[in-house]
């Protein structure tokens, strides 16, 4: 049986790529080891690190002035790095809520300046990106932060906010890679790589260069970004392991038509889950507003929240793996990343169909 893994993270990476560190793990192009073995100073694993950092940046179109960290702590030591190190001697910072996890993003930054939330999407329980008119910018903010994509809620932007002089921060850790972005537009762009990269332990921040070195007072060498820029990313032992899978990944979305060509796929995949769960009248619901909804995680309801557990059991006895949604949210979610086939979403709506006649 073919296995589907519909995980929000750690989640489902590309089958080559997996086959490719199963190839090289003894023996990593002749060096007589692995390279979780290796030394990071060595220049095998040196080179590693730097042919990554070489195709993220071909792969995203990173401007030179910007610096590409590989760095620990998930996306969530970046809800306290980001505010450590972009404050820079400002009284506050804006940040857009637009569910679970700009909230975090707000609780943590509240630890160091005061937040200015321009605009929420409560009124609709977060299943929505406010209008950029009815947005609240404050043009003195040290930054203003964003979710481009709420992996819990499923809603995503389409587009970026233009707020001037203010750095637009970016929490990608769902979307990076998925779509084109035009990253001279923003400021600061973080992810952690265990959802649309690679493997969990690795997170990668996308920094301009003249954002950095203003941390405030008695902020610790190893969350200054100074101190990984200034180092490579080598001011101690890096993820290397991670860094690797990452890299291969780079490597394969490199050879099969980059951004551009996933960015095109993972519309075929969302266009046809969603209208899967919109022409099954009303069987199915997802709760996001169209224009809004995400191409990486669709949240839906069933009609009978009853059904639920026979859903995930019969969908887990056909191959289709991880299909219930956060426990804060319930339903049912299927993360559909780069990572996923095509034919892991058809093998899902086949089911979804079958599953809906049977119990409509
Ligand atoms: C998963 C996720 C996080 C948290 O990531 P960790 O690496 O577990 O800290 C933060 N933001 C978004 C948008 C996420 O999807």
């Amino acid at each position: 049986m073919t296995i589907y893994n519909f995980s929000a993270g750690p989640a489902v990476l590309p089958k080559e790529v997996l086959q490719q560190a199963q190839a090289e793990m003894l023996d990593w192009h002749g060096s007589g080891m692995s390279v979780m073995e290796m030394s990071h100073r060595g220049k095998e694993y040196m080179g590693i690190q730097a042919q990554a950092e070489a195709d993220l940046r071909e792969l995203m179109g990173i401007p030179a002035n910007y610096k590409v960290l590989f760095l620990q702590g998930g996306a969530s030591q970046q809800f306290a790095m980001v505010p450590m190190n972009l404050l820079r001697g400002k009284n506050s910072a804006d940040y857009l809520n637009t569910g679970e996890w700009s909230k975090k993003a707000i609780s943590e930054a509240k630890k160091f300046g005061k937040v200015n939330v321009v605009a929420d999407s409560a009124d609709k329980n977060f299943s929505y990106v406010p209008d950029f008119a009815t947005w609240k910018c404050d043009a003195n903010a040290a930054y203003l932060h964003i979710t481009p994509n709420e992996t819990i809620g499923g809603v995503e932007f389409d587009w970026l906010p233009n707020c001037g002089d203010v750095p637009l921060v970016a929490d990608m850790s769902s979307n990076i890679l998925s779509r084109k972005i035009d990253v001279s537009k923003v400021g600061l762009i973080y992810a952690g790589a265990q959802k649309n990269i690679g493997p969990a332990g690795l997170t990668i921040v996308i920094v301009r260069e003249d954002l950095i070195g203003q941390v405030v007072a008695g902020t610790p060498t190893m969350l200054d970004y100074k101190t990984h820029a200034e180092n490579d990313s080598m001011y101690n032992t890096p993820p290397t392991f991670g860094i690797y899978v990452a890299g291969l990944v780079f490597q394969m979305l490199k050879r099969n038509g980059g951004i551009a060509a996933m960015e095109a796929n993972n519309i075929t995949k969302a266009n046809l889950l969603y209208a899967a769960i919109d022409s099954s009248n009303g069987f199915y619901n997802c709760p996001v507003a169209k224009t809004n909804r995400s191409r990486m995680n669709v949240p839906f309801t069933l009609k009978d929240a009853n059904l639920d557990g026979d859903f995930v059991k019969q969908a887990d006895a056909r191959g289709l793996l991880q299909l219930k949604g956060h426990r804060s949210v319930g339903g049912m979610r299927a993360s559909i990343y780069n990572a996923m086939p095509l034919a892991g979403v058809q093998a899902l709506v086949a089911f979804m169909a079958e599953f809906a006649k049977k119990n409509g």
